[in-house]
């Protein structure tokens, strides 16, 4: 892979990654991912993304309206901004991608599934994340799931690094943050494996709402403030934090059939409160199916489309949790 400009240069540009690809159309074709650079010295180094997921548009517009904001002169350091990471798949409203079917955001630091997205992944770990000392992955519920707006941290790492992330929560200052111990696969789990501050973020997802974009840009925005990489004091912004992951924060479809929510996102739900239900399609003699949850919580994502396979994503939540007790996780 190629980048067609030079990111190690003072100033404002944008340019290319350049990803080999034969297929139908040439040989000899590339897939051209957006890459803009803002510098002004190297250090530090944020990486800024979006795309990751194909049909998650949100961040697309965020980064966007960033790179077309900032002057060199108004930062320290150097900010690396992808806004279609998976550009195959956001060109096509896709989650994953349409040339070989893999999930970006499950594919960083592997060593099979070979194809372009790990390509691209690979690229970004190597070249990109080995130069950064803080990143932002904007994500969102895209077509199927809709968020309450909120950012995400992992919970892995020392006191001072998981203390970086907690901070840098704040001051992107979405009004919830869930912390989640993460998979291998992940943008995230990759900036982890380099010591990289990371926060991600889930902006809404169903539809494309001018408040989520709002929060996006300006958490974004505080969050390079906070890191004193923006010439601007940051604003005194807070989160709530939300534990997550665990098994029985997620409920999945127990049959295929249509799916009614019975809570909001946002909305705080009790152990064995009835959350939804799914009807069966083919017949009126077929039980509806009660959907509970396991235990109390606040209620993360939910899916925004009906019709449900057995094993599909219903919804998610989270327990409030407090700064000591993720701290407690660490790893000392
Ligand atoms: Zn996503």
């Amino acid at each position: 892979m190629r980048c067609t400009i030079d990111i190690n240069q003072n100033g404002k540009r944008e340019g290319f990654i350049q990803l080999n690809h034969s297929n139908d159309r040439h040989a000899y074709g590339v897939i051209p991912i957006p890459i803009a650079v803002i510098a002004n010295g190297l250090e530090p180094t944020v990486l800024l993304t979006a795309g990751n997921h194909g049909d998650e548009y949100e961040g697309v517009i965020i980064l966007k309206r960033l790179y077309e904001a900032i002057a060199s002169e108004q930062i320290n350091g150097r900010l690396i901004i992808l806004p279609a990471l998976n550009f195959p798949a956001v060109r096509e409203f896709k989650r994953v991608s349409p040339l070989d079917n893999n999930n970006m955001n499950r594919i960083f630091g592997s060593t099979d599934s070979p194809g372009p997205t790990r390509e691209i992944a690979r690229f970004v770990e190597n070249e990109l994340i080995s130069q950064a000392r803080y990143a932002i992955d904007l994500h969102s519920g895209g077509t199927m799931c809709e968020f309450h707006p909120c950012s995400y941290i992992y919970s892995g790492g020392d006191q001072q690094f998981v203390q970086e992330k907690i901070s840098a929560a704040h001051c992107f200052g979405a009004k919830y943050t869930v912390v989640v111990v993460g998979t291998s696969g992940s943008l995230s789990a990759a900036c982890e494996r380099q010591g990289v501050v990371m926060l991600s973020a889930e902006l809404g997802g169903g539809a494309i709402r001018k408040k989520n974009i709002e929060l996006g840009y300006h958490g974004t925005l505080n969050a390079l403030a906070g890191w004193s990489v923006l010439d601007s004091e940051p604003a005194k912004t807070s989160t709530e934090f939300l534990l997550s992951g665990a098994s029985s924060s997620f409920i999945m479809s127990p049959i295929g059939g249509a799916f009614e929510p019975l809570v909001e996102i946002g909305q705080t739900v009790m152990a064995e409160e009835r959350v939804g239900r799914v009807y069966p399609l083919e017949t009126f003699s077929e039980p509806i199916i009660q959907i509970q949850c396991e235990k109390k919580g606040i209620v993360i994502g939910q899916r925004n489309q009906s019709l449900v396979q057995r094993g599909d994503f219903l919804l998610h939540t989270g327990e409030p949790v407090s700064e000591a007790g993720i701290l407690e996780q660490s790893t000392s």
